[in-house]
C-alpha cells in the first residue's frame, strides 16, 4: 500500500521559491502527473470491468484541472446546475456528466435536463415530478442510501440512517411503484456512503446491499459505487488498498453482472483522491508570537482559504520550505483571520523565522473550492505544474473583484 509522500520542497520539479518568487503567496499548486498517476492507478485497479471514472468536481474545479480530467479519460460528476455548466465549458459531452444534487428545487433540475445530463435522483418527492414532468422520455438514476455507516467524520458520512442523502433501501418497492407508475426509465443505481473509507469490506457490503435492489430495476445500464477512497494525510496514514478494492469487486461485479443478465458499467465518482495529493498550499510567515503556552506562527492566509482544519478538525502536513535544516520546534500555526482559525496545534517544524514559506500537503482536494472572501481578503491563485513548466490558472483576486456585485446606493 502506498503512504503519504511526505514533505515537500519542489513540485513537480520546480523548487518552491522560484514558484514563489514568480506568484507571490498564498498559493495553490497543483502538480498534473500526480493526477494523471492516481487516475491510471484508479482505471487499472478495474480494468476487468466496463468502468468509468466521473471526477467529482466539487473538489476542484478549475476549468484547466477539468480539461485534463478530461483528457485522462474522465468523466464528471456535478452537484450543482452550475458545475454542469462549468463541465460543458471544459467540453465534457452532456452523456458523460452525470448530475447527482441533493435537496435542489426541480427548477435547477429542469435546467440539468436541459443541458442533456445524467439525472441523479435522490428523494421520493422529486422522483414523482420529475416522473410527471418527463415520463419515460428522460432516463434517470436512483441515489440509494444503503444505511451503511461508512468514513472518516460525521460531516462527511452520507450513507448512515441520520443522513439526509439518497433514498432508503427500504423504500424501493416505492420507489418501483412510483416508476412503474409513471412509466419512468430507471438506467442507473447509486451510491455514496462518504468520505475516507479504509475498509474496503465496507465498500463490499455496501455494494452488495444495492446489488439487491437491482431486481426492481430491469433497464439498468450502469451501477455508481460514489466515491470514498481515503487518501494519507498524516505520516502513519494508508490510501485505500484500491488495487485490493478492484480486484475482489471487479470478481463480485463480475459474478453480479451474470446473476442480473446483463453486463453493466460500473462507475465510480472520486473527487479527493485524484486531486488531493496533487495540490500544495503554500503561505508566507508573518509573525513569530510567543505566548505563556505555545509559540504561534501567523501567515498570510486562513481558515477563508483552507477550511479543513476548522471544519472537519482535518490534519494537513505543514513543511518549512525555507528553513529545511533548522532544529526542530514544537508550534501552533495560525491564521490571520479575526477569530480563531487554527491550522495545526503542536507541530514539529523546523525553526520557523518570519518571512519563511510553508507549504501544506494535500491542498489539492476541498482547498480552493471551499475558499472564500472572508474578512474582505481576496482569494488565491492557483498555479499548476504541467511537463516541468508552472502556468497560471487562476490570478489573485483584486480590490476590483471585491467590489464586484456590490450595488452601491447614494
Ligand atoms: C463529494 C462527492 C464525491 C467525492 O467524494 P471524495 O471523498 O472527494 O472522493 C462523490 N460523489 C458525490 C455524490 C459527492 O457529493
Amino acid at each position: 500500500m502506498l503512504q503519504f509522500a511526505g514533505a515537500q520542497h519542489h513540485i513537480g520539479g520546480i523548487d518552491i521559491p522560484s514558484l514563489v518568487r514568480e506568484f507571490d503567496t498564498p498559493l495553490y499548486v497543483y502538480d498534473t502527473a500526480v493526477i494523471g498517476e492516481r487516475y491510471r492507478q484508479l482505471a487499472a485497479a478495474f480494468a476487468g470491468s466496463k468502468v468509468r471514472i466521473k471526477y467529482a468536481c466539487k473538489a476542484l474545479s478549475n476549468l484547466n484541472i477539468l480539461k485534463h480530467m478530461k483528457a485522462l479519460g474522465a468523466g464528471l460528476d456535478t452537484v450543482s446546475v452550475q458545475e454542469v455548466w462549468l463541465g460543458r465549458k471544459a467540453g465534457f459531452a452532456p452523456e458523460d456528466i452525470l448530475y447527482t444534487p441533493n435537496c435542489v428545487s426541480m427548477d435547477e433540475i429542469r435546467l440539468a435536463v436541459d443541458a442533456g445530463v445524467q439525472i441523479n435522483i435522490d428523494n421520493i418527492s422529486i422522483l414523482e415530478q420529475f416522473g410527471h414532468a418527463y415520463g419515460g422520455s428522460v432516463p434517470v438514476c436512483i441515489r440509494v442510501n444503503p444505511h451503511v455507516m461508512a468514513g472518516g467524520n460525521i460531516n462527511i458520512s452520507t450513507g448512515h440512517i441520520d443522513s439526509k442523502f439518497g433514498i432508503s433501501v427500504y423504500q424501493m418497492r416505492h420507489v418501483e411503484r412510483i416508476v412503474k407508475s409513471l412509466g419512468m426509465v430507471v438506467n442507473g443505481l447509486h451510491m455514496h456512503t462518504g468520505s475516507d473509507i479504509l475498509d474496503v469490506d465496507v465498500f463490499l457490503r455496501a455494494s452488495e446491499i444495492l446489488f439487491e435492489t437491482t431486481h426492481y430495476f430491469p433497464d439498468l445500464k450502469f451501477i455508481d459505487l460514489g466515491s470514498g477512497f481515503k487518501v494519507p494525510y498524516k505520516p502513519d496514514d494508508y490510501f485505500t488498498d484500491i488495487e485490493e478494492l478492484g480486484k475482489r469487486l471487479s470478481e463480485r461485479f463480475t459474478a453480479f453482472c451474470q446473476e442480473y443478465g446483463r453486463a453493466l458499467e460500473l462507475w465510480f465518482e472520486p473527487g479527493k483522491f485524484l486531486v488531493s495529493q496533487s495540490g500544495t498550499f503554500l503561505v508566507k510567515v508573518n509573525v513569530i508570537k510567543q505566548t505563556t503556552a505555545t509559540v504561534f506562527v501567523g501567515v498570510d492566509s486562513g481558515m477563508n482559504h483552507l477550511i479543513r482544519p476548522m471544519l472537519y478538525n482535518a490534519y494537513h502536513h505543514i513543511t518549512n520550505v525555507s528553513h529545511p535544516s533548522g532544529i526542530p520546534r514544537i508550534y501552533t500555526v495560525v491564521g490571520y483571520i479575526c477569530e480563531t482559525d487554527t491550522f495545526g496545534w503542536d507541530r514539529k517544524l523546523a525553526e520557523v523565522r518570519e518571512g519563511d514559506i510553508l507549504a501544506f500537503s494535500n491542498a489539492g482536494a476541498y482547498g480552493f473550492s471551499m475558499a472564500s472572501n472572508y474578512n474582505s481578503r481576496f482569494r488565491p491563485a492557483e498555479v499548476w505544474v504541467r511537463e516541468g513548466k508552472a502556468e497560471l490558472i487562476r490570478r489573485r483576486e483584486t480590490f476590483e473583484d471585491l467590489l464586484h456585485n456590490q450595488v452601491v446606493h447614494g
